[in-house]
C-alpha cells in the first residue's frame, strides 16, 4: 500500500497547508470532493458578499432621502451581477488546474474515507474507489455542510441551501416571495440581499431573536430594521411542514410559545439553519479521532486531534466557523507541524472577531455582556450611538432614530477589553481597531543586543486606554468607537 508523508483533505484552508508541504518537498495526497477553493470561495463568504454590496447600496440610496438626496429607483441588472459573482466562483477551476500541475503530489477528486486509523481510500468522481493508501500525517480540513432541519414534506417539494443556491439552484432572477428558515448570520444576510432586491422575504427563527449570538439590543435593532423594510420576521417560530400549492410552495410555521400556526406562500424556501460536520463522510469512526456529540473533531490549541499525527483545522473542529479563523489556525498548524515542536504555537480563541453582513452591518469580538455577567465580578460598560458623532449625523442618523446604530464596549476593572459589539455602517471595519487593542496583550521573548538593551519590548496591554489617549480624525466614523471609551461606567451602577 502506498504511503504518503502527508495526506490533506479539503481544499479550503487545506490549500494553505499544502503550500507549506510543497516547500518541504514531502510526498502528499491531496483530496477534494467538490469545487477547489472550498466553501468561502465557491459558496460562502465571497459570492455572498458580491450580492450583499449592491443590496447595501440600495438601502443606503433609500436612506439618503433623509439627508436631502433622492435617487431614482435602482435598476437591478441581475445578469451583470450574477456574471460578476460566477466569475469569482469560477476561479475555482484555475485553482484546481494549478494544483493538478504541481509535481510530486497526488490529487484525488472524490470523497475521502478512512479505512483505518492511518489508511484511506477515495470514492472518485466516476464512482469507483481509488486504491487504498496510507499517510504518516493527516491534515483534516474537510469543513461542514448545511444542516437541514426535519420539516415534513421539505425533501419532496425541494428547497435551496447555500450549496444549492451557489450552484444549480441559483435563480434566473430574484424571486417574488422567499421564505428563509434560520435567522442566524447566513439567513440574515440573505434576507437583507433579497429584500433589497425587491423580494418579499419572510425569515423564520426558532430562537426568541434573530442573530442570537449577538447582544439582544443588536438583534432588536436588526429585527426593527428588517420589519421597516417589509421583511416578515417570525421569531420563536419553527418550520413544521412544507408543501406545494400550484406553482407556489408553502411553509407552515408554529409559534413555539403560543402554539399558533400560520402558512406562508412563497416561490422558494432557503434553508439557513446552521451547519453540520462532514466527519460522517470521512468515516471517522474507523480512526481513533475523537469527535464531540455533534460530530465536530476535537482539537487542542495546537490543532492536534486525539490521534497522534492527525491535525484538524477550520470549520471541522467546530470552533468559530469563519474563514479568518481557519486561516489563523492554518498558520499555527503549519508552524507546529513543520517547525519541529508540535506544541510551540497555540490558538487563542478569546479574541475571534466576526461580522454579519446584513443591514445594519453587525460586528462582534470577545464576550457579550451576558457572558461577562455570568462570570461574576465588576465590569465596565459603555455605549455610543452613531448619531452622537458628527460623521454619523452627516450620514443621516439622528438621536432617537430607530435605525441609529451603536458601539458597545465591555471591559474589566483594569480597563482590559472583554468584548465589543457594533451595529451600524462599516461595523466590520470599525471593530478591527478594538481587535488589535485586545491583541496587544501578547507577551513575547525579549532579546538583548550586545549592549544588553532589549531589542523588543512587549507591553502587557489589552486595554482601551491607547484609544482614549489617541487623536482621532475628525469627523470620521472612527470617533464612535474611540469615544465610547469616555463613557465607560460600572455595570448596574
Ligand atoms: C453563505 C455563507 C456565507 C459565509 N460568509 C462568511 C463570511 O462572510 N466570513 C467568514 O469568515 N466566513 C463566512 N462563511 C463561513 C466560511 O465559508 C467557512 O468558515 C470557511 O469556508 C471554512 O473553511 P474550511 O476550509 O474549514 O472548510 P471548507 O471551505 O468548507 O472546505 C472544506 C472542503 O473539504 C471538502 N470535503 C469535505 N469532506 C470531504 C471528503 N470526505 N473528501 C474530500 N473532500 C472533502 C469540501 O468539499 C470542501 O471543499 C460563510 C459560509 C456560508 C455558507
Amino acid at each position: 500500500m502506498k504511503e504518503y508523508d502527508i495526506v490533506i483533505i479539503g481544499s479550503g484552508v487545506g490549500l494553505s497547508v499544502l503550500q507549506k508541504v510543497l516547500e518541504k518537498k514531502m510526498t502528499c495526497a491531496f483530496i477534494e470532493k467538490s469545487k477547489f477553493g472550498g466553501t468561502c470561495l465557491t459558496k460562502g463568504c465571497i459570492p455572498s458578499k458580491i450580492l450583499v454590496h449592491p443590496a447595501d447600496l440600495i438601502r443606503e440610496a433609500e436612506h439618503a432621502r433623509k439627508i436631502g438626496l433622492t435617487y431614482s429607483l435602482p435598476i437591478l441588472d441581475w445578469d451583470a451581477l450574477s456574471k460578476r459573482m460566477w466569475s469569482k466562483i469560477d476561479k475555482s477551476k484555475e485553482i484546481e488546474e494549478s494544483v493538478d500541475e504541481i509535481d510530486g503530489i497526488d490529487v484525488f477528486k472524490g470523497t475521502a474515507e478512512f479505512t483505518g486509523p492511518y489508511s484511506m481510500r477515495v470514492l472518485l468522481e466516476d464512482n469507483n474507489y481509488s486504491e487504498e493508501f496510507k499517510g504518516r500525517t493527516f491534515v483534516i480540513a474537510a469543513g461542514g455542510r448545511s444542516f437541514i432541519p426535519p420539516v415534513e414534506g421539505l425533501e419532496d417539494i425541494g428547497y435551496l441551501d447555500a450549496e444549492a443556491f451557489f450552484g444549480s439552484g441559483f435563480p434566473g432572477k430574484p424571486w417574488d416571495r422567499l421564505v428563509i428558515v434560520g435567522g442566524g448570520a447566513i439567513g440574515s444576510e440573505f434576507a437583507h440581499v433579497f429584500s433589497a432586491f425587491g423580494t418579499k422575504v419572510t425569515i423564520v427563527e426558532m430562537q426568541p431573536h434573530l442573530v442570537s449570538t449577538e447582544e439582544e439590543e443588536i438583534s432588536l435593532l436588526l429585527e426593527n430594521n428588517f420589519r421597516s423594510h417589509g421583511i416578515d420576521v417570525l421569531t420563536n417560530c419553527k418550520a413544521l411542514q412544507a408543501s406545494r400549492q400550484g406553482d407556489s410552495k408553502t411553509v407552515t410555521v408554529q409559534n413555539i410559545k403560543t402554539g399558533k400556526t400560520e402558512t406562508i406562500l412563497c416561490d422558494e424556501i432557503l434553508i439557513a439553519s446552521g451547519i453540520r460536520s462532514n466527519t460522517d463522510l470521512l468515516k471517522i469512526e474507523k480512526t481513533n479521532i475523537q469527535t464531540d456529540k455533534k460530530g465536530w473533531i476535537i482539537t487542542d490549541a495546537h490543532m492536534q486531534t486525539s490521534q497522534k499525527d492527525v491535525w484538524a483545522l477550520g470549520d471541522i473542529n467546530g470552533k468559530y466557523q469563519f474563514r479568518h479563523k481557519a486561516n489563523y489556525e492554518a498558520q499555527i498548524c503549519a508552524h507546529n507541524l513543520f517547525g519541529g515542536n508540535p506544541t510551540e504555537q497555540s490558538a487563542d480563541y478569546t479574541k475571534v472577531p466576526w461580522a454579519i453582513f446584513t443591514f445594519p452591518q453587525i460586528a462582534h469580538v470577545g464576550l457579550t455582556e451576558a457572558e461577562v455577567r455570568s462570570k461574576g465580578g465588576r465590569y465596565l460598560v459603555g455605549t455610543k450611538s452613531f448619531s452622537s458623532v458628527a460623521k454619523g449625523y452627516a450620514m443621516g442618523y439622528d438621536d432617537g432614530d430607530p435605525d441609529d446604530g451603536f458601539v458597545k464596549l465591555i471591559a474589566d476593572e483594569n480597563m482590559r477589553i472583554l468584548g465589543a459589539h457594533i451595529a451600524g455602517p462599516h461595523a466590520a471595519i470599525l471593530i478591527q481597531s478594538l481587535v488589535y487593542l485586545m491583541n496587544t496583550g501578547f507577551t513575547c521573548k525579549i532579546e538583548y543586543d550586545a549592549a544588553h538593551k532589549p531589542k523588543q519590548i512587549c507591553n502587557d496591554g489589552g486595554t482601551y486606554v491607547p484609544m482614549n489617549q489617541s487623536m482621532v480624525i475628525h469627523p470620521a466614523l472612527s470617533e464612535v468607537v474611540a469615544w465610547v471609551t469616555n463613557g465607560m461606567h460600572w455595570a448596574n451602577e
